[in-house]
């Protein structure tokens, strides 16, 4: 293993550390837990557009939660959105979500996704997906991760259409983590379409906001992911800056800054355990104020160089044709959520010469980032630690 690849390691998954004592001490016993205090969130509700869903504008990205019972308390606690995909973590988020929510399906809003790439592939999943998340149906089935209209094709609506007819699905929806820009108003305009996900957070320019205006308007229900910015709570890299501003409650701060635009209906951001999911039903509960918007605007001073916003804009610049958002975004996977395992899967799902290809190789980089994404260094980075 490469040098870089251990720091890699050691900064993305930084644990909390034992106590280490010399040779011949006893390790000092362990602090017990700090008890969790009474907390009786207040919780907001919005409608998800034309579905006449009524969600909490906090809702729960599932995605990197390995701990069930996060998830089974979020839903006892009162959350009503919890969201998966047929592919998180090889189809094992599904069963543990299942297995949280068991009992409690009834008055809770689900959704998974299908990555399937014809229609026949996207139904058998979706029957994969029923049986593992042990129910009849779920109330939102997105095409997972389309980056313009024509990755939406016809046979895939027609397999979201089938599943409708068939009581497989509530509402079809489509989940975009770049090209917004022309995506998002061609979904505006798909009357088959019921339901937006899209990565939505401070960092965003104002097209985001009217392209998802154009989309409440023709009656669809939105949803942001990556509300933070790819920030959880971890030390990143050990910048203490960026850490301070973390402590400081920069994370609940972006969580504040989506759900002031309510055109998003509700949000799902990942929770791995008690502690995020108590800072987030606060949030939840809480107006966005000038003290959250000078930290927002120091976090994103610290974040602006390395930070990809996945707009996709840089689409198709790179010389050796590589997909620089989704890149990047495996790289916020690891570093950010400290995800190093589901990092390496997906860059690893990429073709070949994809994985293959080596930002040392070019003699200078042909992507330019509007937005000051230092790209040639990052994905350099990218591939050293995760190819
Ligand atoms: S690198 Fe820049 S242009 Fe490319 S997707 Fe990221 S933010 Fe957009
Ligand atoms: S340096 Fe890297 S990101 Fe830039 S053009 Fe070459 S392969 Fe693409």
């Amino acid at each position: 293993m490469s040098s870089s690849r251990r720091n890699f390691l050691a900064a993305g998954l930084a644990l909390p550390v034992a106590a280490t004592a010399k040779p011949g001490q006893q390790a000092p016993p362990a602090a017990p837990p700090a008890p969790r205090r009474a907390f009786a969130p207040e919780f907001r509700y919005r409608t998800l557009g034309k579905t006449g869903l009524r969600v909490t504008t906090l809702g729960f990205g599932c995605m990197i939660t390995s701990d069930g019972s996060v998830v089974e308390r979020a839903a006892d606690l009162g959350i009503t959105y919890f969201d998966t995909a047929r592919n998180y973590g090889h189809g094992q988020n599904e069963r543990m979500v299942g297995a949280a929510l068991k009992g409690k399906r009834q008055h809770l809003v689900l959704s998974t996704k299908t990555e399937a790439s014809s229609r026949q592939e996207a139904l058998d999943q979706l029957d994969k997906s029923l049986q593992e998340l042990g129910t009849d149906f779920v109330d939102i089935w997105y095409l997972h991760g389309k980056t313009s209209p024509a990755a939406v094709t016809d046979d895939l609506i027609e397999a979201q259409q089938a599943a409708k007819k068939a009581g497989k699905i509530r509402f079809a929806g489509v989940s975009t983590h770049g090209g917004q820009r022309e995506l998002i108003p061609s979904l505006a305009a798909n009357p088959h379409i019921d339901v937006i996900l899209t990565v939505y957070n401070f960092t965003m320019e104002p097209f985001m906001n009217s392209v998802i205006e154009q989309a409440v308007k023709a009656g669809k229900g939105v949803v942001a992911m990556k509300v933070m910015a790819g920030g959880a709570r971890r030390l990143r890299r050990g910048d203490p800056n960026l850490a301070k501003l973390q402590q400081q409650g920069a994370m609940p701060a972006a969580l504040k800054w989506v759900l002031r635009n309510s055109n998003v209906s509700t949000t799902v951001p990942s929770m791995t355990d008690m502690d995020q999911l108590d800072d987030n039903l606060r949030a939840m509960s809480q107006t966005f104020g000038p003290e959250d918007e000078k930290l927002l605007a120091m976090h994103l001073d610290r974040i602006a160089p390395s930070y990809c916003r996945m707009c996709g804009e840089c689409a198709g610049q790179c010389r050796q044709g590589l997909p620089v958002h989704d890149v990047l975004r495996f790289l916020t996977y690891a570093e950010g959520y400290g995800q190093f395992t589901l990092a390496r899967e997906r860059y690893l799902e990429m073709p070949p010469h994809h994985v293959s290809a080596r930002c040392g190789d070019c003699p200078s980089c042909t992507v330019a980032c509007p937005y000051g994404v230092h790209v040639a260094r990052h994905v350099a980075r990218a591939q050293e630690a995760l190819a």
